[in-house]
């Protein structure tokens, strides 16, 4: 089956050289360069990825990103920004609205494309074991689906694979620069502060109701753990 992309960028000659590389790579490419027609085209066509410029005519791409996770439908949709602001505050922005990665202009076609490939390794089943249990949280690898308690979590596909490398190794703590090189890959570079976001997102969405114990564990200077004991610590 092939994998479709949908790019929302107004400048054309962004949309042409970036269709041109990942037709190339054997994706399915959609674009456009307004924001209300892409929320209406994520609806309609279901993209398995959205590539999203910041910096668009009608609607910002935040604004998107955050019509595209509002929906039932949708929320589930990988996202990667696109912007010619490379503050740190506007990064963490984006993916605070929930993309799940950022990217600076000026970039390599090439670039985008290992990390379009990143997210959906990120999100890739596994064959050898289909279901993980940690600490009241049930992991299906299969549907992706995560259940704590037996209330659903909803995810992004980041988050998943974040929450699965930790239940895949409980207690033991992992320092940001060991989880961006097993859960993002060696072959992007992405900034350590990255990490902290998507905890902060995985703690939120595992507390959806605020009364549930932090199961993640923060420890100074060193990094992140599971750990179902945190509570008591
Ligand atoms: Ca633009």
């Amino acid at each position: 089956m092939e994998t479709s992309v949908l790019i929302v960028e107004d400048e054309v000659a962004i949309v042409t050289m970036l269709r041109y590389n990942l037709e190339r790579e054997g994706f399915r490419v959609y674009s456009t360069g307004d924001g209300e027609e892409a929320v209406t085209m994520v609806k309609e066509y279901h993209p398995d990825i959205v590539v999203l410029d910041w910096m668009l005519p009608s609607m910002t791409g935040i604004e998107i990103c955050k019509q595209i996770r509002w929906h039932q439908d949708t929320k589930n949709i990988p996202i990667i920004m696109l912007s010619a602001r490379g503050e740190e505050s506007d990064r963490i922005r984006g993916l605070d609205v929930g993309a799940d990665d950022y990217m600076v202009k000026p970039f390599s076609p090439s670039e985008l494309v290992a990390r379009i490939k990143a997210v959906f390794r990120r999100m890739r089943p596994s064959i050898t074991e289909q279901k993980l249990e940690y600490a009241g949280v049930k992991m299906d690898l299969a549907t992706h689906k995560v259940l704590r308690n037996g209330l659903e979590v909803h995810l992004s596909p980041t988050e998943f694979g974040l929450l699965r490398y930790l239940v895949e190794h409980p207690k033991r703590v992992f320092s940001r620069e060991q989880l961006l090189d097993s859960v993002w890959g060696h072959d992007i570079y992405v900034e350590l502060r990255t990490v902290d976001v998507h905890i902060r997102r995985l703690r939120k969405a595992l507390n959806y109701d605020g009364n549930q114990p932090d199961i993640i564990r923060t420890v100074r200077a060193a990094g992140y753990a599971i750990d179902g004991d945190g509570e008591s610590l």
